[in-house]
């Protein structure tokens, strides 16, 4: 099977085993989940949801945010790490948004990836998720499985892994195939325990499977 079959094959089984995914970050705003994806970096979505209840009834909307002392908003995301770095770009990103795009969100990769604090993954998880735009979510899921599973072949950094995505995943099915691998890398495909493989929907086209 060449990696373009073994992709279009795990899409469709993974497509099957979960057929109703999303973001697992709660927002019902595009600002929000610039927030919650800043917030999420080395926390739980779990934690990040709890924590931002606190943080929009305090700041109920872009302005409110851009206006609000950083202290304060470090104050609220403590419990989510690395709370000083993520006041500051949450500050200055809703500072930007409020200045440069009327409070929303820019729909365009590129600008998305100058905001303070947004990475390649957060801006492809907003043109996904918000934008419903073709989209790879590299995180540390589907960088560990789609290594696991051969579509790539020892590549841990996630710019690469993205690009050699790119190159497999059709691009309508990008942006749920990652959401995907987050479930199946939870559920089964796990990182701190031995991956279930008895219980998983690849073992005959998975490589890994038994090792
Ligand atoms: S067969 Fe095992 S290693 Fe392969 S994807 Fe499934 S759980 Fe992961």
């Amino acid at each position: 099977m060449t990696k373009e079959e073994l992709a279009l094959e795990v899409v469709d089984r993974l497509k099957k085993e979960y057929p109703d995914v999303g973001c697992t970050l709660d927002y019902d705003q595009a600002w929000k989940l610039l927030v919650s994806v800043r917030l999420a970096a080395q926390c739980t979505d779990a934690r990040v949801n709890v924590v931002v209840q606190d943080l929009y009834e305090k700041y109920p909307d872009v302005s409110a945010l851009a206006d609000a002392d950083v202290e304060d908003i470090e104050r609220i995301v403590r419990p989510c790490g690395l709370g000083k770095s993520k006041a500051r770009d949450i500050s200055a990103c809703m500072k930007i948004l409020r200045d440069a795009y009327g409070g929303r969100v820019p729909d365009d990769f590129n600008a998305l990836l100058k905001l303070p604090g947004v990475g390649r993954k957060s801006a492809n998880l907003i043109m996904g998720d918000v934008f419903g735009e073709p989209a790879i979510v590299t995180d540390t899921h589907c960088i560990r499985l789609v290594n696991r599973i051969g579509l790539v072949d020892g590549i841990k950094e996630p710019k690469k892994v993205e690009m050699a995505l790119w190159k497999l995943i059709p691009p309508k099915e990008g942006s749920d195939f990652c959401h995907r691998l987050v479930f199946h890398g939870r559920d089964v495909c796990t990182a701190r325990t031995k991956p279930r493989c008895g219980k998983c929907c690849l073992q005959d086209i998975c490589p890994q499977n038994g090792v």
